[in-house]
């Protein structure tokens, strides 16, 4: 499978908006391609700013940047739309693409593993076009479709929001993932079998205990006194009203709490404070690298009935 990035189609589509002054924003990977976009749009006497900063979502669109300099546009490649901007952005996703052959194998394999049972399909936006073709492919199971969410499409999940699940997940026996890596398979928290696809071949992926896991974050925040809370300044992870609302709620408990904010999250910005365990508000998957953070961390979700 190839990712398509479509430059040309993406060019034309930057020139008609007549734009002066752009910020480009690229996923990890994608940089290489950015330089050939951005020597593009020079002919057409365009200047792009690419942003160097990381960009892991939708989520993370770059409207400081833009607001810096000025930018009259925001081109904003590898997601869909995720929120409303004042600002003026083009998203470009980019799709994987897959051969005849490759659609064959991969629906062969999910109708012997998954035979006569009822599924759905989902992944990241990325896998959308394969996902189609597979949902017209397979033979031996009953495909029920997923329905578009708010901003998500049929069949697109994010690694924070995997609400498409929610209307069907009654009629369904099984969910085949499509898609690479962790981050947004660990989304699901359905209680239903899940199936991912591992090269083309189709195996069952075992959900992490979600139990234990709550049981631990409760113990360790019950017993916590100084406690930070983790805010991001990007625009579509900012969750500041939830932070001060736990901040309240965690004085009236007689805990410490401190407020932090940063724009990208990481351990080394907390070396030198004094904390038993963190709060975060900002992109739950942040809590899936828990091992980095050296002291317990715990998406804000997961305590907000401990402190009401
Ligand atoms: S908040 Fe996290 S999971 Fe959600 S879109 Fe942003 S990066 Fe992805």
């Amino acid at each position: 499978m190839e990712l398509n990035l479509d430059i040309n189609g993406l060019v034309k589509e930057i020139v008609t908006t007549k734009a002066k002054k752009i910020i480009l924003q690229v996923p990890e990977g994608l940089k290489i391609q950015a330089q050939e976009i951005i020597s593009s749009l020079d002919k057409f006497g365009m200047r792009a700013y690419l942003s160097i900063e990381p960009v892991y979502g939708a989520c993370d669109l770059a409207t400081n940047f833009s607001d810096t300099i000025k930018a009259d546009l925001i081109v904003h490649i590898g997601h869909t739309e995720f929120l409303r901007s004042k600002n003026k952005v083009i998203y470009w996703p980019c799709y994987y693409e897959a051969t005849k052959e490759e659609i064959t194998k991969i629906a062969k394999n999910i109708d012997s593993e998954l035979a006569n049972k009822r599924a759905t399909f989902v992944g990241p936006i990325q896998y959308k076009k394969v996902i189609d073709l597979l949902e017209k492919e397979v033979k031996n199971i009953i495909v029920v479709k997923t329905k578009t969410s708010g901003l998500l499409q049929a069949g697109q999940i994010l690694g924070c929001d995997t609400s498409i699940l929610g209307p069907i997940q009654k009629e369904i026996d099984a969910i085949v993932y499509i898609g690479d890596g962790n981050f947004h398979i660990s989304a699901i928290t359905q209680n239903i079998q899940i199936y991912k696809l591992e090269g083309l071949d189709v195996v069952k992926y075992e959900q992490k205990d979600n139990l234990k896991k709550k049981i631990m974050n409760e113990y360790i925040f019950k017993e916590a006194q100084n406690v930070g809370i983790i805010v991001t300044s990007k625009t579509g992870q900012n969750n500041y009203k939830v932070a001060e609302s736990i901040y309240d709620g965690l004085k009236k408990q007689g805990k410490k709490p401190y407020l932090l904010i940063a724009d990208f999250i990481s351990y080394d910005k907390i070396i030198g404070l004094k904390l038993d365990c963190l709060i975060n508000t900002a992109c739950p998957r942040i809590t899936d690298d828990k091992e980095n953070y050296k002291i317990p961390i715990i998406n804000y979700k997961d305590v907000l009935k401990l402190i009401q």
